[in-house]
């Protein structure tokens, strides 16, 4: 454990939930991290609200809830936020009764719909466009996107990412789908919701009923997770266990506040720190 914030060691022992990123920190591919079986054993025993979170809007929470379960932790849909869930919560919020053209898979309209979101079938009744990752897109949706575009229409994108890392390589992600819209019509998203943006915290803490200040969030990207919780004023912990080794640590501009190799040895500390909270409770 490498303790970048001073102070931050004594942050996490007065935590009172967790947000934890998923590829990279709780699994890899299809494997499951180490720890992360102890760690979200041990949020359930000791009833410390926590939260997954991915930039993915191509598939639905509960899919999410699904490979949760699938690979052993007793986490459902309940447990999973995802950017499209925090781009309806901006929709709903921010854009109330406007009709969306919305670019997505059709998990991921299905949520739209469910919560109420009215969808404009085509340019003609639009009030602004959202794109998803729609892993289903077609040619005729991408030059409905860039008509709307040049009639001045907003343009929201759940997220930034460029490429998304798959068994075998990476696919393009909603970030290269906005350089093509960007490259035809001269002006790209004029809002991205999704990690390292704000908008994905405000979501977060309206969904747990807690400030920033009260969550630590655990990831493994210095550029999206560490930025993200910097940046809202969370607990900023990073996990050696996905992209980031400690050589990148050097020089980076927004640092962690605390580094761990993984949900194993952050288990442990969390774990000591209720023992000792205990007995300094009993104690005084
Ligand atoms: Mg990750």
């Amino acid at each position: 454990m490498i303790e970048t914030t001073p102070g931050a060691l004594d942050r996490l022992r007065q935590i009172g939930a967790y947000a934890l990123d998923m590829d990279g920190t709780t699994y890899l591919g299809g494997r499951l991290l180490p720890g992360a079986g102890a760690f979200v054993g041990l949020m359930l025993a000791q009833g410390i609200p926590f939260t997954f979170l991915t930039n993915n809007s191509s598939k639905s929470r509960a899919e999410y809830g699904r490979k949760l379960t699938a690979l052993g932790l007793p986490c459902g849909e309940e447990r999973v936020m995802t950017s499209g869930e925090a781009t309806i919560r901006y929709l709903l919020r921010e854009r109330p009764g406007q009709r969306v053209y919305l670019a997505a898979t059709p998990s991921f309209e299905a949520e739209v719909r469910e919560a109420g979101i009215v969808l404009a079938d085509g340019r003609a009744d639009a009030d602004l466009a959202v794109l998803g990752y729609d892993t289903t897109l077609t040619f005729e949706r991408l030059v409905t996107l860039c008509d709307l575009v040049r009639d001045g229409k907003a343009l929201v994108a759940t997220h930034p990412d460029v490429n998304c890392p798959v068994e075998g390589g990476y696919w393009p992600d909603v970030g290269a789908f906005l350089a093509l819209i960007e490259r035809s019509t001269g002006r790209g998203a004029d809002l991205v919701v999704g990690k390292p943006g704000p908008l994905m915290v405000t979501a977060l803490c309206e969904r747990m009923g807690l400030p920033a200040a009260d969550i630590a969030y655990v990831g493994d990207r210095l550029y999206t997770d560490v930025a993200m919780a910097r940046r809202s004023g969370m607990l900023a912990v990073l996990v050696l266990s996905g992209e980031t080794t400690l050589a990148d640590l050097d020089g980076t501009p927004e640092p962690p506040d605390l580094v761990v190799g993984g949900l194993d040895e952050l288990a442990g500390l969390v774990s000591a720190a209720r023992k000792a909270g205990g007995a300094t409770g009993s104690a005084s």
